[in-house]
């Protein structure tokens, strides 16, 4: 479709070079444009000489809370040019001997930062596209060969500067709180490798002078997939990338619906994350713990059930000996952005006992939460495997961060493919995968932790019974044991939520 692009628009030339070419006078600009333009049209010259025309068949618009990712389907290769222009701000993508076979109009540029898509045909024969855009923005592009799903592809990025990956992120107090926790721990940890136990006792000593922090716990909820990459596809055509991550919103939902628990979304919405960045993600967010969320496929409709993988052995060797080599890890730091080992200032063999036992540590925490998942998922779906399996997922690699990955359950399967879509049963699951994780962490809560308080209050009087605290609140109480409210009140014969300092209840 041909639109109002400007003609000052098709004179432009190439990446701006910063406020640099504000200096340029206007006679200078001039003569510039039309040595810049001379030149272009030479280029395009030699293109179409050798390069075929291509059509643009589909365009297709992923949005990120940081990015938004725009996927122009190609009838053949094309060389482009992307630049960025201000005054208005705009983002100019010049393909070389292209038509356009699309209607722009249908694109969804909902919560995307383009306001309008426009497109010319440039006087050199090729296609211009102008994306008018609301804030500042950084383009990337590159070219993809044709695969099995798709033809030649244009990618182009715009990066928003400066805005986070992730929708709704941790509150600086609490990550605050938590890099405290990361820097006693990690002080310990090295006192005990370096032959000191006396100066671990003083760090523990330090840190239980001052006030409870009783920090929330942090989850990393990873829906597998998105964006371009739909994951399995059932034979009635749900996508993984949708169902995994309805799942996954209502076990954030869960997460923080619970006082002492705050969870996070590596991706909230229909885009591409890669691997690695998902990891990073949590790292940064400084979850305690990750939790991706698939649907399996195989080629017979038979298989159903729901399995959960941990990193598997040899994964975790491989995965050490790889940060340990990673030149970019070598200054970097394991756990959290802080870190619980600062591995710079170690020599190479200190380094690969701190590294070995942290993700042996990892793996142990890893292994016993999936066995809480598994059982609790066995209540409300067949399991497929009846004990957690181990893999060298990608996901699965965080030296630092316990880490599971949930098989929901079979989209390949036409039963299992129909509840997958139900919101129901999505519901159940999330419910089931949430209960594994809180029972996990019930019993075995981070020292800073509000759960970890709730434990200690709790010592020294009878298992079933729980001594209210100042600061206490009902709802707290219940989820520090992992009840309801309405069985805690049951169990209790209380018919309020107001608790006194002192009061002693039963913990049903
Ligand atoms: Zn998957």
């Amino acid at each position: 479709m041909l639109t109002d692009v400007a003609h000052r628009d098709m004179a432009a030339r190439g990446p701006r070079a910063g406020a640099g070419q504000s200096l340029i006078g206007g006679a200078w600009r001039r003569r510039f444009a039309s040595v810049a333009l001379a030149l272009v049209a030479l280029c395009c010259l030699v293109l179409t000489t050798a390069a075929q025309a291509a059509t643009v068949n589909n365009l297709r618009l992923w949005s990120a809370p940081d990015h938004v990712r725009l996927v122009f389907d190609l009838s053949g290769p094309a060389r482009a040019n992307v630049f960025t222009l201000d005054n208005p701000r705009r983002v100019v993508i010049d393909l070389d001997s292209t038509k356009l076979d699309v209607d722009i109009d249908k694109l969804d540029l909902d919560a995307s930062a383009i306001d309008k898509v426009r497109t010319g045909v440039r006087e050199s024969g090729g296609l211009r596209v102008v994306l008018d855009v609301n804030r500042a923005v950084v383009p990337k592009s590159f070219t993809l060969p044709p695969n099995e799903q798709y033809s030649d592809r244009l990618v182009v990025d715009l990066d928003y500067p400066g805005a986070s990956a992730v929708a709704d992120p941790i509150d600086p107090i609490e990550a605050m709180i938590r890099d405290q926790e990361i820097a006693a721990q990690r002080a310990q940890k090295e006192a005990v490798a370096e032959g000191k136990p006396e100066q671990a006792d003083a760090v523990a000593a330090t840190v239980e002078a001052q006030p409870h922090p009783k920090r929330d716990i942090i989850i990393a909820v990873d829906p597998g997939h998105g964006g371009e990459d739909p994951g399995a596809t059932g034979p009635h055509g749900t996508r993984e990338k949708d169902v995994v991550l309805g799942i996954a919103r209502k076990l954030k939902q869960r997460f923080d619906q619970t006082p002492g628990f705050k969870a996070f979304m590596t991706r909230d919405g229909d885009y591409y994350v890669g691997l690695r960045q998902r990891t990073l993600l949590a790292r940064q967010q400084k979850a305690d713990f990750f939790v991706s969320i698939h649907a399996d496929a195989v080629r017979s409709r038979q298989p159903s059930g729901s399995s959960v993988y941990a990193l598997s052995q040899g994964g975790a060797t491989s995965e050490t000996a790889r940060w340990l080599a990673a030149s970019e890890n070598q200054s970097d730091l394991i756990g959290g952005v802080d870190g619980n080992l600062s591995l710079d200032d170690k020599d190479e063999v200190l380094r690969g006992v701190l590294l070995d036992l942290t993700m042996t540590a990892t793996m142990n925490d890893s292994l016993a939460t999936g066995g809480q998942v598994l059982d609790k998922l066995g209540r409300i779906n067949k399991l497929h495997k009846s004990k957690v399996e181990q893999a060298g997922f990608v996901v699965l690699k965080s030296p630092d961060i316990p880490s599971l990955l949930v098989e929901t359950g079979f989209i390949s399967n036409p039963k299992e493919e129909a509840e997958l879509r139900s919101p129901r049963h999505q519901a159940e699951l999330a419910q089931a995968i949430y209960a594994g994780i809180v029972a996990h962490f019930r019993q075995h809560p981070p020292p800073a932790s509000l759960l970890a308080w709730q434990r200690d209050q709790g010592r020294g009087s009878a298992s079933n019974e729980y001594r209210v605290r100042a600061g206490d609140t009902l709802s707290q109480v219940a989820a520090g044991h992992g009840i309801s409210m309405r069985a805690l009140k049951q169990a209790n014969g209380l018919d309020s939520d107001i608790l006194r300092v002192g009061q002693v209840l039963t913990i049903p």
